[in-house]
Order: C-alpha cells, then structure tokens, then sequence
C-alpha cells in the first residue's frame, strides 16, 4: 500500500496543505502524479507531494495522524507532469508570490494536464493509425483476405482509415499477416513559410549584438525605438544560441502579437519552433507542449504562460514588448513572466533579454543601477524620421466643427489625405463596444454588472450590455428597471461607434476593426491584421492590440481618437501606460518609404505622458515620472503588495480586514506604509465581497517575510479567504 500526500484543486489559502490518501491499486504513482480523490463528498483532482509505502494497518496511521485516511479513487498520470528543473520553478514560483503551490502548477500546465478535474475531459493525445505488413505468408488465407495483404504490402503503411474493407483487415490482424501502428499525431497545422536571407545588420544592431555576447550579465534591457530592428536583434541571437546547442524561449506579450513573431522565427528556423499561446485550442496547446517535452524543437514563441514551457538546456529567454500589462497574470498566483524568465534564467545559466521601445519604468529604473545591461538602439533602421506629432485640444471650440464631436477638422483631414493617396491610417481608441456606459434620462439610473458593480459597456454588434471586468453579459433593456421610462442614453465611445463614424463620415472607406471581442473567436486576430497588410482595407480601428509591435509598411497617419481614457485607470501606473500606449501607436506610422504623421486627441493637451508621447522622448518621461514615484513612494522606489480578504459575510470581512492591518501595522512598525481597508474597483466576486489593503515597503525581504507570517495566520480561517498579490498592478 501506498500513501501519498495531495494539494487539492482548490486554490484556496486555507486548502494550501497536504492530505493524505491511500493507494491499494496496481499502477505505478509518485511525486508529481495527478490522482483522482474524495474531498468533502467531491470528486477531485489532486498533485501528489509526497507518496511513500505503508505496510501496516490503515487504523495506526489514522491513530497516529488523528483524522481519516480515504482511498485514492484512480491514479490519472502514467509519468511525473514536470520535469526536475520545473518542479524547483514551481517551488520559486510560489516562494515569491506567497501564492497556493496548487495555482502555481495550473498556471503553469496545460489544460489537459493541469491538476484540476476539467483536465479530465481535456484532449488526450491523438494518434493516426497505419496498418503495415508483418508476414506476407497467404497460406490458409481467403482470396479476398490475399487481395488485400497484397495491396497492403505494395505500400510501405496505409491509414487504417484509407481501408474499407475493415472485417477483412481484421481477420488479418488475428491472422497477424498485418499490425497496426499508432504514430501520435499533431493537431496544430503549423504554416510553412519560404526562408528569408537574413538582412545584412546596421552598425547600430551588430554593435548591440556584440555587446550582448562579449559581456556576462544574466538580464538585459534593449530599449530601441520604434521601428530600430529590435526583432532582427533577437533573430541574430537566437541564431547564435541554438549553434551553440542550445534552445530558446522567445515571449510576445499578446496574441494579436505571435503570428508576427510566429513568421519571423518560422522563416528562419523552421521545423524547430513551437508555439504555445491562449488562441490554441486545448488539444493544440498539449501536442505542442508535449513536443516541446520530448525536445523535438529547440524555440517556443508564445505568450505569459509560454515562460513555463518544458523546454530544457535554454541559452536565451527573450520578452518582447517586456513594459506590457500582460506579462502579468491577473489571477493567482498573479505571476510576472519577467520575474520568472529571470528565475529560470538563473536556472539554465541562460540570459535574459528585455526588449522595449518604452520599457517600463521598473526595468528602465534597474537598468539604471546595473542591475539588468542597457543595450540602446537610438535611430530607425535606414534613419526614417519619427512620425510629426501634433496634439489636438479637444476643448478648444476651434478645433471642433458640427459634422463630429468624435474627430477633430485636423484628423478628418488628415484621414481623407490618407484615403487619396491610396494609404493606410490606424485609429486608436482603447474602449471597446459603442458607448460605455447607459443611464436612464428620466431618473439617472446607471446599468451597472450584478456582481462586479460597475457600469456595463453598451456593443451595438450584437445589442448587449456588457461587463468588461467580468464575463457578465444581458440584452440591451427598452426600458429603465427602476422607472419605466424607455428613454435610455448611450454616453462615452467605443471602437464600435468609431467605425461607425468612419462609415458616416467617409462612406467609400473600408475598415476593420480589432479588440478583445474579435479574438472571442479563434484564428479572427491574426485574420484581421493580415487583410490590413495586404490592403484589404483603408483604416484599422482598435484597442491597444493594435498598438504595439505591428510593422505596417503603408500605415502613414495613426490617429489617438482619446488620449485621456488611460489617464483615469485606477492605478498608480496610469502615465506610465499611457505614455506608452501612444508612443507605440505613434510608432507604427510612416515605419517604410513614406514619412508618416501621428494626431492625438485629447482634453488635457498639457498632461507631460501626453506631450512627452508626442516627442517619443522616453527618457525624458523616465525623468518625470520617477519624481513623482519617489513623491508618492511607489515602484520602483517601493516594493509593492496587495492583500485581498474575501468572504459572503461584510461585517466578517470588514473586521477581519482592520484586523489583518493592525496586525500589518505592528509587524511593519515604521518599517512600511499600510494603506487601506479599501473596496476595490469591482467589489465584489461571484457572492462574496471583498476588501483590500496595500502595502509599500522598502524592503523586499522583510515585507516577504510578514506576508508569508500573516498568510499562515490566516489561512485556518473558514469564513473568508486571504489572497495576496505580490508587485499588484491595479488599484
Ligand atoms: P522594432 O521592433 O524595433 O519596432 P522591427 O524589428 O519591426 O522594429 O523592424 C522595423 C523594420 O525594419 C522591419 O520591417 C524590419 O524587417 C526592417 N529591418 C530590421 N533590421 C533591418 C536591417 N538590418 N536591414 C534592413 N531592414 C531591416
Ligand atoms: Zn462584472
């Protein structure tokens, strides 16, 4: 008899602790199987940390440990899920996120191998099978049996679906004249494409490429402005890595990012490279991950999760794009993939390269100190200008005409230039649906999500009311709930309602338009961006996806239709991201032959992340916002935490979480600043309600150290649930 020891699928704080089961059965289990139990009259799923055998009576060790011991109802896995290298990434993981070890290992796995029971209906592997002679003896055969040994033996293996005649082929399976094979099979059709002769690098890339390999830092910082060939710096080295044996992984932040990245690598490597990203299906992501596995191909391109991929001997880990919010995972364990890549940089010996036109300030600010080498690349490839920049008040009555309060004269005359010369525009606006939110005239009721409180986004495409925090979605009402009144209004603007301004305005020209909804289904993102490439269309209207990283040859106008909406988000980061966000966007016009121009809307004209964007000036906005980070001593100055308390009882909640700051306040002493109790932006999830509170402290390890104390305190609590998000980005 076995024991084992589980974690179950819960990825509850309270729940994060071994239990034990036994095992009586005949399969082989271990450390790192996934094993089917009872927990509290449910079936679960549960990760072996422990397993060790056990020759006497259950009832002693029952007696020893105090409680019951249930029996493991199936062992799932046939072999460990991880490797050696991944289990210790796992358990670093988990250290420096304080986070259940359980949520760690579901982020990390696929969806047909994650320990949670949904991996049970997951895709298994797939195989095609082929029927192949193994004796082409005939006697005692029939003649049509004959007829078909002899058909199947002038070919060196058939499909066994290609045979029709299958009681036939089967009588010569038990006549073993013929067998089958079963050869796994991919469900990802990765596109071929034709190999590209490598440009010949700028002076300014091959002295960056040099400086990379003649130094030995673990991570870099490859801050090269748009359009400087930052891609083609990844290329080189990935080439030079993977002569040197060894492989690499190379991350995009999103996928409206990956097809791009996919055929720049795909051209120069082909048939070495697998792709891991959320646009996959379940059955792709585990072909691909288990190719990666048996060390088929030496390069993954994929998104945040692509950090974990079961590559072995990595000699380069690469973020592209590193500044972007998507990097970081939004639920436990609230991982960074560049925290990780630098954890499992430090593991393989690999190093690490973070490429940005803008990087984030946390990145810039190390770089600063020599904690990470900054590489620069300062001039465009083939010293194309950066685009003129101009900056429109839209409070300026001047500036607005009646034909539309949504675009400038300005931009509607830039626009029409654009569609007479046969060019391409890109407007951005980072909302998506028509208008943000709907009240009632009559009485000022605001729609808002059940659960998460805020207001709902109206989507004109398919007349819905829509939560962008939640999945919450309901049928656009006729009438207000509160009063009756059936005059409803639509304030704030979308992506949807700039197309259809478009449309108004400029009825000849044709657009597409690429957000989050688009990628609701499969294959749509890449599908967009492409029929832009080839011209299909005049003007690309989106979100920030369409932002970064593209290289649109004819994009000569790219137009902000709101700089402001960035400047409002709840976080201490809101410059930041939207100083980036238009400098990408400016960044994609006038990139090839033509020089391009860029138009940015606003109501506050004077806001320094707008007008420095404006001048591309990244270092001149480093400066600036890293005074007001020291003022308000935030990040990079601070180490940052979060801690959510969330529970169905409000007055539970709310003294539990004036308690757990008191308790902060008497570890910390001057030693941190604790900030709160406060409701979140979205109060609520699911039936409970939650209360948060900040932390700033100075002292990484210290603030580990309390944390991890205050979370073992509380995680024997039934009634509410602690959570911590350790360097939280939103609040
Ligand atoms: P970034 O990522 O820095 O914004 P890209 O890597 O997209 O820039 O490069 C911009 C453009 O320059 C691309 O079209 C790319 O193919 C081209 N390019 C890059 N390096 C070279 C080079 N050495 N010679 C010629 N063209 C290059
Ligand atoms: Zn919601």
């Amino acid at each position: 008899m076995k024991i084992v020891e589980v974690l179950i699928e819960y990825a509850n704080n309270s729940l994060n602790r071994p239990f034990s089961y036994f095992y009586k059965g005949y399969k082989r289990v271990d450390t790192g199987f996934r094993v089917l139990v009872n927990f509290n009259h449910r079936e679960l799923v549960g990760y072996v940390i422990n397993c060790y055998d056990y020759n006497e009576p259950i009832s002693s060790l029952e007696e020893k440990l105090g409680f019951k011991i249930g029996e493991v109802i199936d062992v799932i896995d046939e072999s460990p899920l991880l490797n050696q290298d991944l289990l210790d990434l796992a358990d670093q993981v988990t250290d420096y996120y304080l986070s259940p070890k359980i949520s760690v290992l579901q982020s990390m796995l696929p969806p047909s191998l994650s320990p949670r029971k949904s991996s049970l209906k997951a895709p298994k592997i797939a195989y095609d099978q082929y029927v192949y002679t193994i004796d082409k003896n005939e006697d005692g055969l029939t003649d049509k049996q004959i007829e078909l040994l002899r058909l199947i033996s002038s070919v060196d293996k058939v499909l066994k679906r290609d045979i029709k005649q299958v009681s036939i082929l089967n009588k010569l399976i038990e006549n073993k004249r013929v067998d089958i094979l079963k050869v796994e099979k991919r469900r990802l059709a990765i596109p071929s494409y034709e190999y590209k002769e490598p440009p010949k690098l700028t002076v300014e890339q091959q002295r960056v490429v040099d400086e990379f390999k003649n130094t030995n830092d673990s991570v870099y910082l490859l801050e090269g402005v748009t359009g400087s060939g930052k891609t083609e710096v990844y290329l080189n080295l990935s080439e030079q890595v993977l002569k040197e044996g060894k492989s690499v992984l190379m991350l995009v932040p999103e996928i409206s990012l990956t097809p791009m990245m996919m055929e720049y690598y795909l051209r120069r490597f082909e048939g070495d490279v697998a792709i891991l990203h959320s646009a996959l299906t379940p059955a792709e992501k585990y072909d691909e991950y288990r190719k990666i596995a048996s060390g088929e191909c030496h390069i993954v391109v994929g998104a945040r999760s692509a950090i974990f991929a079961p590559l072995t001997n990595i000699g380069l880990i690469i973020l592209d794009e590193e500044h972007v919010e998507s990097y970081k995972q939004d639920t436990p364990p609230f991982y960074h993939a560049r925290e990780v890549a630098i954890m499992r940089g430090k593991q393989h010996n690999a190093k690490v390269l973070l490429g940005s036109a803008t990087p984030s300030l946390d990145s810039r600010a190390r770089a600063q100190k020599n904690v990470y080498h900054l590489l620069k690349l300062e001039t465009r490839i083939n010293n194309k200008e950066l685009p003129k920049t101009t900056i429109i008040n839209l409070g300026d009555y001047r500036n607005i005409d009646r034909d539309s309060y949504i675009f400038s004269i300005k931009l509607r005359y830039e626009i029409q230039n654009v569609l007479d010369r046969g060019e391409q525009a890109i407007l951005l606006i980072n909302r998506r649906g028509f208008a943000s939110s709907v009240s009632c005239r009559k009485c000022g009721h605001i729609f808002k999500c059940p659960t998460c409180d805020i207001a709902l986004t109206y989507h004109r495409t398919d007349n819905m009311l829509k939560c962008h925090h939640c999945e919450y979605v309901c049928a656009m009402p006729n009438k207000c709930p509160e009063c009756g009144d059936d005059r409803l209004i639509k304030i704030g603007f979308g992506t949807e309602r700039i197309e259809e301004e478009i449309h108004r305005l400029f009825p000849n020209a044709r657009t597409l338009r690429l957000d989050s909804d688009s990628a609701k289904i499969r294959a749509k993102i890449p599908a967009i961006i492409e029929e832009f490439r080839q011209k299909r269309a005049d003007i690309l209207i989106g979100t920030q996806m369409i932002a970064k990283g593209h290289d649109f040859p004819d994009v000569t106008l790219v137009g902000v239709v709101l700089a402001d909406i960035g400047l409002s988000m709840p976080t201490y980061r809101s410059n930041e991201m939207a100083f980036q966000l238009i400098t990408q966007a400016i960044g994609r016009s006038g990139r090839k032959d033509k020089n391009g121009i860029a138009i940015i809307q606003t109501y506050i004209p004077n806001h320094y992340a707008i007008t420095i964007a404006a001048r591309q000036n990244y270092e001149m906005f480093y400066r600036q916002e890293m005074e007001y980070r020291r003022l308000q001593s935030y990040p990079p100055y601070t180490f940052l935490a979060s801690i959510t308390i969330a529970g169905k009882n409000e007055e539970t909640v709310i003294i539990n979480t004036q308690n757990l700051i008191d308790m902060l306040n008497n570890q910390f002493g001057d030693k941190a600043q604790v900030l709160g109790p406060t409701t979140p932006y979205a109060p609520y999830e699911g039936n409970k309600i939650l209360r948060t509170c900040l932390i700033k402290c100075r002292d990484q390890k210290l603030l580990h150290d309390v944390l991890s104390k205050i979370i073992s305190v509380y995680s024997n609590r039934t009634s509410i649930n602690v959570s911590v998000n350790i360097d939280p980005y939103n609040f």
